[in-house]
């Protein structure tokens, strides 16, 4: 059966109402290239806006990217960065960090539902303090993180603080940071720079967006020469408004809220159906918009016999992730419940 969404990934949703209207509204006249245009410009002066500080913002294709380009402006070649073991920066980026960097190190860090555990920045910041090995150089924390848990600002706070303390510098990767946003009800603000966050990549695709994150430096001394970064990463696109156009109409009235809010809430919905099926397991706490199951194989088999994507192994090996979005209904959350009950009734 062929199914018009799915739950295989926030990114295979199409443009939100917002995001497209916006980019329809951009699409008259003339405009200046590269970014000098007006639309960047409102979208940075909205993000300032909303994080209540005077921040430097840039506009990238990706996540990858962002997350690359801001890591190698945190750390030279000879550093580390520290991030989960679960991470997308390790597990999921082909190396760009690494590429970027030119060669920094990347130092696997340890932590229950896969957050950070703040004694593992200690001990493996401070394991090696010899020359033969790459200094310390930045922490990478995943807001909402791969098992789709949030962390708290005090969370966040402790692990900057001992992060500091260590003599690294913090990067968020924020590719749902929206959702981390909508679920927890405290201030972008508190969430990041109050918190000891330097640089946030703030993902827009995952949230309703065609193409596009941006990149937030709160410490504005680290964004030096960071645009020339972007240029020769091939990230400087010189129709640039039809990046940052989006992010205006996401931002000028609460779209990204209200559409990650949604996504968290038919994840909620979700794990209430499958919490309700005898047989069925949740591996973490519901708490964005990722749905984390442990289905036996037949039932997963099955599952994708009746026409629904979903990924397997892609986090952690025993689990199946449903990913709900910006456009994912109650209808289709209902549907894919149901013939979850039937599966498992049947094994
Ligand atoms: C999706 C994602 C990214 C960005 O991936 P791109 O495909 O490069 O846009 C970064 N971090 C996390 C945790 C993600 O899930």
């Amino acid at each position: 059966m062929k199914r018009t969404r799915q739950f295989l990934s926030d990114n295979n949703s199409g443009i939100c109402p917002e995001a497209w209207a916006a980019m329809a509204e951009a699409n008259v006249g003339h405009e200046p290239a590269y970014g000098n245009d007006t639309w960047t410009q409102r979208a940075a002066d909205l993000l300032r806006n909303i994080f209540e500080t005077d921040c430097e913002v840039f506009f990238v294709f990706n996540g990858t990217s962002a997350n690359a380009l801001s890591l190698a402006a945190l750390c030279q070649s000879y550093q580390s960065i520290l991030c989960h073991e679960l991470s997308h920066v390790e597990s999921s980026e082909c190396g760009a960090p690494e590429f970027f960097t030119n060669g920094s190190k990347i130092l696997l860090l340890k932590g229950a539902d896969g957050k950070i555990d703040p004694a593992e920045v200690e001990r493996v910041a401070r394991n090696r303090t010899d020359i033969h090995y790459p200094k310390p150089g930045v922490l990478s924390i995943t807001q909402s993180a791969e098992t789709g848990i949030v962390y708290t600002p005090a969370e966040i706070g402790l692990l900057a603080e001992t992060a500091k303390r260590c003599g690294l510098r913090v990067q968020m990767d924020g590719s749902r940071f929206a959702n981390a946003m909508a679920s927890s009800g405290v201030s972008p603000a508190e969430m990041t720079w109050r918190a000891g966050v330097d640089v946030l990549c703030f993902g827009g695709t995952k949230n309703g967006i065609a193409v596009g994150e941006a990149v937030i430096f709160f410490n504005r001394d680290l964004a030096r020469d960071f645009a020339y970064r972007c240029k020769q990463g091939g990230q400087l696109t010189s129709k640039m408004r039809f990046i940052s156009a989006p992010w205006v109409g996401m931002l000028k009235d609460g779209a990204w809220l209200r559409h990650a809010r949604h996504a968290n809430e038919m994840a909620q919905r979700l794990a209430a159906g499958v919490r309700g099926i005898s047989g069925l397991e949740i591996s973490f706490p519901v708490q964005s918009n990722a749905v984390l199951v442990k289905l036996a194989k037949p039932a997963e088999e099955q599952l994708r016999q009746r026409g629904w994507m979903f990924s397997t192994g892609g986090i952690t090996e025993v689990d199946s992730r449903f990913m709900c979005g910006w456009d994912t209904t109650a209808e289709d959350v209902d549907a894919v419940l149901a013939d979850l009950r039937e599966i498992v009734r049947g094994a």
